[in-house]
């Protein structure tokens, strides 16, 4: 199954709903980034909320997300423009931990809840938005959930998850996102929590095989699916942005480059791409700073 994401409303219940499936991007970015299972988990979990938030998008060119809990994953940072693809990244990828009693990856041991989530929304020729809250648990479903009540008014479901095999490997990676209307009522909240408790883990749906509209369609059999979207983990970089990463360091820092190093290597963090640079290039580049 390719990944993809699914936006629908159901009017019966006066929500908007959102689901989808991540787990072969996913898979991309853990092979591009070394990720160890728990780095997996964190990561898959934000990449499928922001995607979703993507979905949500308007009128901003592009959105972005960046979540430190003071944890030994460090800062994690995702960002779309809304067209389906995502980049992100973890610090540390090489972060394992699982909960004692029931196995699980600890994403909330890895992440820390001792910080904050972050949006920001590039907007067309405005000033930048941004809302920022402080992590709940740091296990990123709940934090997503607070960040969306507390800072866009949204009182919002948001299930996200990801499974891991013995080898490492990203067997399921997906969420839904449930938002209340303005005109929800009482009975529509009832319904909702009362269908949410004991509903199964949605990694355990994607890895059985359900599509993310067979996710809402458990929980709301009369949703309306208004747009698909594919996805895909796709970073933007290039040789000629990393040269005027290059040209923005300066002519001294250039030419010890040059001189000591006879050459340069340049990691994009949000794909772990690297682009070499020898003595020439290097020069090139210096040569043009007026
Ligand atoms: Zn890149």
């Amino acid at each position: 199954m390719k990944d993809y994401l699914v936006r629908g409303i159901v009017d019966s219940k006066n929500v908007r709903v959102f689901a989808c499936s991540t787990t072969d991007l996913l898979e991309e970015a853990r092979k591009k980034h070394g990720l160890w299972p728990t780095a997996s988990a964190a990561l898959g979990r934000m990449m499928s909320v922001v995607l979703m938030m993507g979905s949500m998008m308007k009128s901003e060119k592009s959105l972005s997300c960046t979540i430190n809990g003071g944890g030994p994953i460090g800062t994690m940072i995702c960002s779309t423009k809304g067209d389906g693809k995502i980049k992100g990244f973890v610090a540390n990828p090489e972060v394992h931990y699982t909960y004692n009693d029931t196995g699980k990856l600890a994403v909330g041991v890895a992440v820390g809840k001792e910080g904050y989530l972050e949006v920001v929304r590039d907007m067309q020729l405005r000033e930048a938005f941004s809302g920022r809250v402080a992590l709940q648990t740091g296990e990123i479903g709940d934090d997503f959930s607070y960040y969306f009540a507390a800072s866009e008014q949204v009182p919002s479901v948001v299930s996200v998850g990801v499974l891991v095999n013995d080898t490492n490997e990203i067997l399921a990676s997906g969420g839904f996102i449930i938002q209340l209307l303005p005109n929800a009522t009482d009975e529509d909240i009832e319904y909702i929590e009362e269908k949410m408790k004991d509903f199964p883990a949605v990694s355990a749906l994607i890895h059985d095989g359900k599509t993310p509209e067979q996710i809402l369609e458990m929980i709301f059999p009369d949703v309306k699916i208004l747009d698909h979207q594919d996805l895909s983990f796709e970073c933007d970089c290039s040789r000629e942005r990393m040269a005027e990463a290059l040209y923005s360091i300066g002519k001294a820092e250039l030419t010890a480059m040059i001189d000591e190093d006879h050459g340069c290597e340049i990691k994009c963090h949000f794909c772990n791409t690297a682009y070499q640079f020898n003595e020439e290039e290097l020069s090139a580049i210096r040569d043009s700073i007026k």
